[in-house]
């Protein structure tokens, strides 16, 4: 099969909502009168960002996610994505399911594809995504990493540390019993973008981002862009990975210190973290309900840069706890 019979039968789809698709020199778009477009592109190389095994229906459906949830962080509606392909050889055992992942994704979303670039080479996926936000009066909706301020409250959405955990079980580090092994790696290989929760939040948080390098890594960028600090409450914080409350897990299987890296540090996520005015708490449960997402206050912005950990008792905990320790 040549590289035309293979974006026709794999990747050339209806694209209603495009004006152009696939074929072309170039898609077209048409932005909806009153919006920008939110443009985010990521590439997963095999090695680095998942293992040459990995199922290729899950592939695809994350290939898209990680994009997705950079609409989402953006408080974006997803519109339509390119994807750029290095494929060793043409292998359509490989291509069909990696397609239907890919697509079954993007239309859940309504995001279609409108074209791309394949060529021969190390096995490599790029994705960029296109989405609106509205422009009110003039300003942006899009939600930003600059916006939070001292006082606000410090959220993050759905279960954390999850993936980090499958992450170390597949790489041998840690023994985990089959069925909480499914589950978490059905975290690390199928991440859900939380696209409605991100649109339930324009005009309610004052910042957000997308967790995709560990939760305290990444809501360091945000405090930096916005200037400020925060305090995090690791005692509600710890609770957020959701294999710590499958039966098997009781027994202390994880430890404290490997439970809190997981989700402090752990990477993979694809949850929100976001800021919001005090006076807010209300209209982010109404949007968290709204999307279907839950969300759970961890903390507070504070005017002092930089990020401080506080235990049960309100004990600042040392920062070794932002690194993983491989479950020695
Ligand atoms: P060009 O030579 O102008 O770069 P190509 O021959 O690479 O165009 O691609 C032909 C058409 O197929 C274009 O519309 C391009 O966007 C689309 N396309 C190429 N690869 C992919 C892909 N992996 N997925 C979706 N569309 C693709
Ligand atoms: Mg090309």
């Amino acid at each position: 099969m040549g590289e035309f019979d293979l974006i026709a039968r794999y990747f050339t789809r209806p694209t209603p909502r495009a004006v152009l698709g696939v074929g072309d020199d170039c898609a077209l778009l048409q932005p909806a009168p009153g919006t920008q477009l939110a443009i985010s592109s990521d590439m997963l190389v095999e090695g680095r960002h998942f293992f040459a095994d990995v199922d290729p229906f899950a592939l695809g459906h994350k290939a898209l996610a990680v994009n997705l949830s950079d609409l989402a962080a953006c408080g974006a509606t997803p519109l339509a994505f390119t994807l750029a392909l290095a494929l060793p050889d043409v292998d359509e055992a490989w291509l069909a399911p990696f397609s239907r992942g890919l697509l079954a994704l993007a239309d859940a979303h309504g995001c279609e594809l409108v074209g791309g670039d394949t060529t021969r080479g190390p096995l490599n996926i790029c994705i960029t995504v296109f989405g609106e936000v509205p422009v009110v009066h003039g300003k942006s909706q899009a939600l930003l990493r600059s916006g939070a301020r001292a006082g606000d409250d410090v959220y993050v959405s759905g279960t954390l540390g999850d993936a980090r955990l499958a992450l170390e079980a597949l790489r041998g580090n840690i023994a985990l019993p089959a069925e909480l092994l499914a589950q978490a790696r059905e975290r690390l290989e199928r991440p859900t973008p939380r696209v409605a929760l991100g649109q339930a939040l324009r005009g309610v948080a004052s910042a957000a981002l997308d967790i995709s390098d560990g939760l305290l890594g990444d809501l360091r960028h945000l405090l930096r862009a916005s200037g400020v600090g925060a305090t995090l409450d690791t005692s509600i914080a710890i609770h957020l990975i959701a294999a710590c409350a499958h039966p098997d897990c009781a027994t202390g299987l994880i430890s404290l210190k490997n439970r809190l890296n997981c989700v402090l540090a752990g990477g993979d996520d694809y949850e929100l973290a976001f800021s919001a005015p005090v006076s807010a708490r209300q209209a982010v449960q109404a949007a968290a309900r709204q999307a279907a997402t839950p969300v759970t206050r961890i903390g507070c912005i504070d005017a002092e840069p930089g990020l401080r950990l506080l235990d049960a008792d309100g004990q600042r905990l040392s920062g070794a706890f932002a690194s993983f320790d491989h479950f020695a």
